[in-house]
C-alpha cells in the first residue's frame, strides 16, 4: 500500500511539472501587479480593444490597501480611503473587458518569444508583451526579535493591525510621510504611540509633520534607534539606544504592545532579475521617458521602477505609459506578421 502511495504522488509530481512545460494559455497582454500603476495600465489596454489580464499578486490592490485616507489623488475633494480607491480601479478597469485574477507570477522566461510566466509554481501562460507594476514592500530593519515576533506584535501595516492595538501603547518606526501617517493612524486607537525617528529631523512633509507634533498622543523621540523588540512570544518593549555613539549615549527599554514598522520600500523586483536590468537597490531602470525595459515588449510601470516619486497618482500616469508603448508595440508586431 506504502508502495502504491509513493507511485502515486511520483504520478502527480511528474504530471505537475509535464503541466508547467506546458503552455495552458496565451495572453495578449499580461499585467502582473495590481495598484495603481497595474489597473491604469489593463484600463488603456482593454480601451484600445486589446485582452488584458492581471495577476494581482501577493498583496491585492497593492499598497494602497494598507493606507487610511488618501488626501491628494486627484478627483476626491472629500478625499477617499486606499482600499475603497482600489476596488473602484479594479472595477473600472473590468468594466472594459479585463480579467483580474488570484494569483502570483514565481518565475519568468524573456529569453524568448513568446515570454512565458508561471503563476503560482503551477500553470504556465505567454503572453504577446508584459507590463511589470509590481510594486515595492515595506521593509524591515533585520533584527533576529523583530523576525521572531512578526504576527505577534511586529507589523509593517498600521491599518491592517492597529485594531488589536485599542487603549495600548506601541511605537512606529521611521521619520517619513508613511510613518507620520501611520502614527496619527494609530493614535485614533492606542493610549500613546512613540515615534522612534533615527535622525534629528523628521523626512515627512511638513503638513504631517505639524500633524504629528500637535498630537498629545504621540511623543516623538528624535535620534533613536532600535536595539531588540523584547518579548518572548508577544511584544512587551522596545530596546532603543538615544544618540548612538555620542558622550551622552543612553540606552533604555520603553515598554509596548506593538511595533511597527515605517521605514520605507524595496522593490519587488526579484522574479525578473534573470532577464530585467534593475539599479543597485533593485528598481527596474526603463529606458528614457517611456516604460520600456532592457527586453522589447516588456514594460514596467510604478513603484517597481520609481524610486523618485512613488504616488498613487504618478504610479497611474506610468501605468497609462506602459499602456501605450505596449500598444504600440503590439500594433507594430502584427503589421510585421501581416507584411
Ligand atoms: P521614506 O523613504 O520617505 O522614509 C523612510 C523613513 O524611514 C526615513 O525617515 C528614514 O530615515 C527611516 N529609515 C529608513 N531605514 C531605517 C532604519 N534602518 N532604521 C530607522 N529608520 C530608518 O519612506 P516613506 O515610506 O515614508 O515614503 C515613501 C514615499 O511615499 C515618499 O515620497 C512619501 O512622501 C510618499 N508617501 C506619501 C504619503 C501621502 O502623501 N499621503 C503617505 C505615505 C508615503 P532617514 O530620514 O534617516 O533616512
Amino acid at each position: 500500500m506504502a508502495l502504491f502511495n509513493s507511485l502515486n504522488l511520483d504520478d502527480k509530481k511528474n504530471n505537475q511539472q509535464k503541466n508547467i512545460d506546458e503552455v495552458s494559455e496565451h495572453i495578449q497582454v499580461l499585467v502582473i501587479g495590481s495598484g495603481p500603476a497595474g489597473y491604469t495600465a489593463s484600463l488603456y489596454i482593454a480601451r484600445a480593444g486589446l485582452k488584458a489580464v492581471i495577476y494581482q499578486g501577493m498583496q491585492a490592490g497593492g499598497q494602497l490597501m494598507e493606507t487610511t485616507e488618501v488626501e491628494n489623488f486627484p478627483g476626491y475633494p472629500e478625499g477617499i480611503t486606499g482600499p475603497v480607491m482600489m476596488q473602484d480601479f479594479q472595477k473600472q478597469t473590468e468594466r472594459f473587458g479585463t480579467e483580474v485574477r488570484w494569483g502570483e507570477v514565481t518565475s519568468v522566461d524573456f529569453s524568448k518569444k513568446p515570454y512565458t510566466a508561471i503563476i503560482d509554481g503551477e500553470k504556465k501562460v505567454s503572453a504577446d508583451a508584459v507590463i511589470i507594476a509590481t510594486g515595492a514592500s515595506a521593509k524591515y530593519l533585520g533584527l533576529e526579535s523583530e523576525q521572531r515576533l512578526k504576527g505577534g506584535g511586529v507589523s509593517g501595516c498600521a491599518t491592517c493591525d492597529g485594531f488589536f492595538y485599542r487603549d495600548k501603547v506601541v511605537a512606529v518606526v521611521g521619520g517619513g510621510d508613511t510613518a507620520a501617517e501611520e502614527a496619527l493612524y494609530l493614535a485614533t486607537l492606542a493610549k500613546k504611540v512613540h515615534l522612534l525617528i533615527r535622525k534629528p529631523f523628521m523626512r515627512a512633509s511638513k503638513i504631517m509633520q505639524e500633524r504629528v507634533m500637535k498630537n498629545p498622543k504621540i511623543e516623538v523621540l528624535f535620534e533613536h534607534n532600535t536595539v531588540e523588540v523584547l518579548g518572548d512570544k508577544t511584544v512587551t518593549g522596545v530596546k532603543v539606544v538615544k544618540r548612538k555613539g555620542e558622550a551622552d549615549e543612553k540606552i533604555y527599554d520603553i515598554p509596548i504592545d506593538g511595533f511597527f514598522l515605517a521605514i520605507g520600500h524595496k522593490p519587488n523586483s526579484d522574479v525578473f532579475k534573470e532577464f530585467i536590468k534593475t539599479d543597485e537597490v533593485g528598481y527596474i531602470i526603463t529606458e528614457g521617458k517611456t516604460s520600456k525595459t532592457n527586453i522589447p515588449g516588456v514594460f514596467a510601470c510604478g513603484d517597481v521602477q520609481d524610486s523618485t516619486y512613488r504616488q498613487a497618482v504618478t504610479a497611474a500616469g506610468s501605468g497609462c505609459m506602459a499602456a501605450l508603448d505596449a500598444e504600440r508595440y503590439i500594433s507594430e508586431m502584427e503589421f510585421n506578421k501581416e507584411a
